[in-house]
C-alpha cells in the first residue's frame, strides 16, 4: 500500500444486503480518514427530506429495485464534489451494475485531474441464510437513520437510538420478501461488475461470515499485500 500523502484512495466494498458492507465501510473510512459514501444513505436522505429526487426514488427503494444508473451517478457525483472527497472515499453500495462501474471510472478520472489514484475493490461473501438472519435483526432510527442490530448484545432488544433516543424501526426494504429480491438483484449484477474490475484492478474476495473485526483485519492485510 502506498503512503503518498496526496494520493487519492478509493475503496469499493461490494456485497449483498446483510453482508456487513455498511459496517466495514464505516470502519475503513475511520481508519483511512476518508468519507464513507453510502448510496443507500444518500437516497434515504433524499426520501426523508422529500426532495424531487426523493419522490422519484421512494417507491423503487421500498420495492428493493435499483434506482436508474444515470440518476444514481449524478447523486454520487454531486456528493463527491464536496471537499472531504478530494483525497478519496469509501464507497458503500456503489457500483450496483456494470454501467455504474463504467460511469464511476469516468467520474473519478474527471475529478482526479491527473492525480495518482489507488483503488481497491472488495467483494464480501456471506451465505444467504446468514444474510436473512442478519437483516431480520437490523433496525434503523426512525429519525436519524442510524443502523443498529436489534439485539443489544446483553440478551435484551435494543428499542431506541443511542444518538437521539428515537424509536428504532424496521426498514421497509428489510422485510424478508424484499431482502430475497434484493439479494437476487445483487447476484444478477455482480458477475458483470466483477468482470469489469477484474480487468482493471484486482477484485479481492473476503469471507465475511465472521466477526466484524476479523473481516476488517482481513481487508487491511489484503490492502497491504496488494500493489495498488
Ligand atoms: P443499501 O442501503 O445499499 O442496501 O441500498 C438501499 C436501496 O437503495 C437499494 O435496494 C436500492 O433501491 C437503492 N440503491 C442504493 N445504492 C444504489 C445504487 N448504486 N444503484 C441503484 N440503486 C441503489
Amino acid at each position: 500500500m502506498s503512503d503518498t500523502a496526496k494520493e487519492r484512495k478509493f475503496i469499493i466494498v461490494l456485497g449483498p444486503p446483510g453482508s456487513g458492507k455498511g459496517t466495514q465501510c464505516k470502519r475503513l473510512a475511520k481508519l483511512f480518514k476518508l468519507p464513507h459514501l453510502s448510496t443507500g444513505d444518500l437516497l434515504r436522505n433524499h426520501v426523508n427530506s422529500r426532495t424531487d429526487v426523493g419522490q422519484q426514488v421512494a417507491e423503487l427503494i421500498k420495492r428493493g429495485d435499483l434506482v436508474p444508473d444515470d440518476l444514481m451517478m449524478q447523486i454520487l457525483h454531486r456528493r463527491m464534489l464536496e471537499p472531504d472527497s478530494s483525497f478519496g472515499a469509501v464507497l458503500d453500495g456503489f457500483p450496483r451494475s456494470a454501467k455504474q462501474a463504467r460511469l464511476l471510472d469516468r467520474c473519478l478520472e474527471e475529478l482526479g485531474n491527473g492525480e495518482p489514484t489507488s483503488m481497491w475493490v472488495f467483494r464480501l461473501i456471506v451465505p444467504e441464510s446468514v444474510i436473512i438472519q442478519r437483516v431480520a435483526g437490523r433496525r434503523i432510527c426512525g429519525s436519524c437513520g442510524k443502523t443498529f442490530s436489534h439485539n443489544s448484545g446483553e440478551g435484551k432488544s435494543r428499542l431506541t437510538c443511542d444518538a437521539d433516543g428515537s424509536p428504532l424501526v424496521v426498514r421497509d426494504d428489510d422485510r424478508e420478501g424484499t431482502v430475497r429480491s434484493r439479494v437476487q438483484i445483487f447476484e444478477q449484477q455482480i458477475p458483470a461488475i466483477v468482470a469489469f474490475y477484474s480487468e482493471r484492478h484486482k477484485v479481492i474476495d473476503i469471507n465475511a461470515d465472521c466477526a466484524v473485526e476479523e473481516a476488517t483485519e482481513l481487508m487491511l492485510s489484503k490492502m497491504c499485500l496488494s500493489s495498488n
